[in-house]
This record gives C-alpha cells, sequence and structure tokens, in this order.
C-alpha cells in the first residue's frame, strides 16, 4: 500500500502550519527569523517527525505474534501499518509485556500501543484510546472433556489460569473463591489449561478460539457464553494529539475499504459495525 497523496500533502501542509505555530510561540520576533526556523523545522521533520513508535505485546494470536520468519504478524500489525500508511507516518513496533505498555504510554517511551487492548473505564483514567477497531469479548475454555462448567457460576472455588493485567484477569477476580494463577501470556495460560494443571482459562474468546482451531494448543473448548462485550482501541498517552490522527486514519480506512480488506484477511468474513466510542 502507498501512501495517499492528498494525505500526505496535507500532512506536509499541517507540518509547516505547525512549524509556523512552533516558530511563533518560540518568540522569533521577525519575520526572518520565522521563516529561517521554519525552514529549519521543515528539514527535521523529515527525519524525525512523523515516526510513530508503537507497543505490542506480540503472543496474541491472531491479532500479534511473531510469525515463522520471526516477524511481527496479526490483524493489530496490519491494520497499525495501514493507520501508519494512511496517516503518512512510520510505524515502528517495539515489544513489552502486556503489563508494561501503559507505564509506557504514561512515561511517554512509546507513542501508541496495539495490543488487543480492551478500552475500559479504568485505562481510561491514564491513557487515551482511538476509536474501537474491533469488537471482542471474553470467554472460558476449559479441557474438552470437562462435563462440570457451563458458565461462570460453575467455577466457583476453581482454578483458573489468566494472563496478567487483562479483563480476563480482573473477571476470574470477581469469582468467588477462585484460585487465580496468572501469566505473562494468553498461549501460557491456555497450555497450563492443557496441562490440566488448573480448570479453566478466562480470556479473550477470538484468541482462544484461534488457539484451539489452530492446532496451537490441544484439547480445549470453549463453553458458555461470551461474559462481556468489549472493544479494543489503540491507546496512546492522555492528551495525545496522535489519538485525532489515528482516528482521522481509521475513519478513512473503514470509508474506502482498507479496514474490511485487512478484516477479511484475518478474520475470513465482513466486518461487524463497530460503535464510535466504547462507552
Ligand atoms: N483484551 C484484553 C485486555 O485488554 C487482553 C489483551 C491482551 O492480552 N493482549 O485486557
Amino acid at each position: 500500500m502507498t501512501i495517499k497523496r492528498s494525505v500526505f500533502l496535507r500532512n506536509i501542509t499541517l507540518g509547516v502550519s505547525a512549524s509556523l505555530v512552533l516558530a511563533a510561540c518560540g518568540g522569533a520576533d521577525t519575520a526572518d527569523t520565522a521563516e529561517e526556523a521554519t525552514t529549519d523545522e521543515a528539514a527535521t521533520t523529515e527525519e524525525t517527525v512523523g515516526v510513530l513508535k508503537v507497543a505490542t505485546e506480540p503472543a496474541f494470536p491472531p491479532f500479534e505474534f511473531q510469525n515463522d520468519d520471526g516477524e511481527l504478524d496479526g490483524f493489530d500489525i496490519d491494520l497499525m501499518t495501514a493507520i501508519g500508511e494512511t496517516a503518512g507516518l512510520e510505524v515502528q513496533f517495539e515489544s513489552l509485556p502486556f503489563d508494561g505498555i501503559i507505564p509506557a504510554l504514561q512515561a511517554g517511551t512509546v507513542d501508541a500501543a496495539i495490543s488487543g487492548m480492551t478500552i475500559t473505564e479504568e485505562r481510561l483514567q491514564t491513557v487515551d484510546f482511538s476509536r474501537p477497531y474491533i469488537k471482542a469479548g471474553l470467554a472460558i475454555a476449559v479441557q474438552a472433556d470437562n462435563a462440570e462448567v457451563a458458565g461462570l457460576d460453575d467455577l466457583e472455588d476453581k482454578k483458573i489460569a489468566v494472563q496478567i493485567g487483562t479483563t480476563g484477569a480482573d473477571q476470574a477476580a470477581e469469582i468467588p473463591g477462585a484460585e487465580i494463577s496468572t501469566f505473562d501470556s494468553a498461549p501460557l495460560a491456555l497450555q497450563e489449561l492443557a496441562n490440566g494443571n488448573v480448570d479453566a482459562v478466562i480470556n479473550d474468546a477470538p484468541v482462544t478460539l484461534d488457539a484451539i482451531a489452530s492446532g496451537n494448543i490441544d484439547g480445549l473448548k470453549v463453553v458458555g457464553e461470551l461474559l462481556t462485550t468489549e472493544f479494543y482501541g489503540i491507546a496512546m498517552p492522555k492528551d495525545s494529539e496522535n489519538v485525532e490522527v489515528v482516528n482521522d486514519a481509521l475513519m478513512t480506512m473503514m470509508e474506502d475499504g482498507t479496514y474490511a480488506e485487512i478484516y477479511q484477511k484475518w478474520f475470513g468474513e465482513e466486518p461487524p459495525e463497530l460503535p464510535e466510542s466504547a462507552f
């Protein structure tokens, strides 16, 4: 995919007016100085501005994972790359543990994060999110021959594995008497269940279903209804100016078919309608 010329041009224009504003703020008091500052800014822009450092925890297929060539792959990776192309920004991915992503955004060491991350009220206290880009929800997984667990109520006093810092972990914490073990990634939690060390896993349904369907994890099934409806968003530092840039790109891609194409590639169907905001 190539950068759309109109978008690219618009960004250049925006870049130049931003430079003028910066020059003005910097106290440039003659027209000459302002002009010089603009030229300098423009020169810097080409090399340094326009890069978006994006964190991801790459053990969450089909959203993000390392493929057989050791490269980052998945729906989120394709989507974020296309957002970069649409917005005229170079995306540089950085792998981080899931529970290190929000701290990294707060510290400003990354500009954004795409990691199957649910937009929650709690996270909105510390970071901003793009508009929803995926509808998901939590599911219970048990061993395929388990006839005892059919839903949330059957999980009281049971052993449950979850991924640390996730909405699945929050949900498990509310189950009376449950003995919870936490893992760094969803596949590790699912493997613990496959090994028979816990009774269930609470995790995002698309990821658990993908692990079962792909044969990555053997002998598991999903039971009951989805426990929640959740929307994934791209997280950014609070009040980041990139929120609008990312939302504009997402909107463009939802209108011009790019989003649907990526969705088709990974999920084999038309994308569902998504709300403009999660709450
Ligand atoms: N959607 C879940 C959450 O946001 C899990 C995300 C993940 O493990 N990558 O907590």
